[in-house]
């Protein structure tokens, strides 16, 4: 059962000053509406399962793409945020 793996090629803590920070699973991710803007939270082990997001402004309801799933890690990680892999 694997825990958590942020690179783990360094961790000498002299030099590299960017510190990854790991995010829990359940961290709040805000997603807007595509309609009306309206943001709702999601947490990451929501989004992992690719849920239909359903808008409680507007009603809209669309699927939540792994392309998505993709981009929102691929932004945390390079804000230097690494999201715990299981919940
Ligand atoms: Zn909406």
């Amino acid at each position: 059962m694997a825990l958590i793996q942020a690179s783990p090629s360094q961790v000498t803590h002299s030099k590299s000053a960017s510190l990854a920070t790991i995010l829990p699973a359940n961290t709040p991710m805000p997603i807007c509406c595509d309609q009306c803007d309206h943001e709702q939270t999601y947490t990451m082990t929501q989004l992992r399962k690719l849920p239909t997001l359903s808008c409680k402004a507007c009603g809209d309801s669309r699927a939540f793409s792994h392309f998505e799933l993709t981009v929102v890690e691929k932004t945390l990680n390079e804000l230097g945020y690494y999201l715990q892999k299981t919940a």
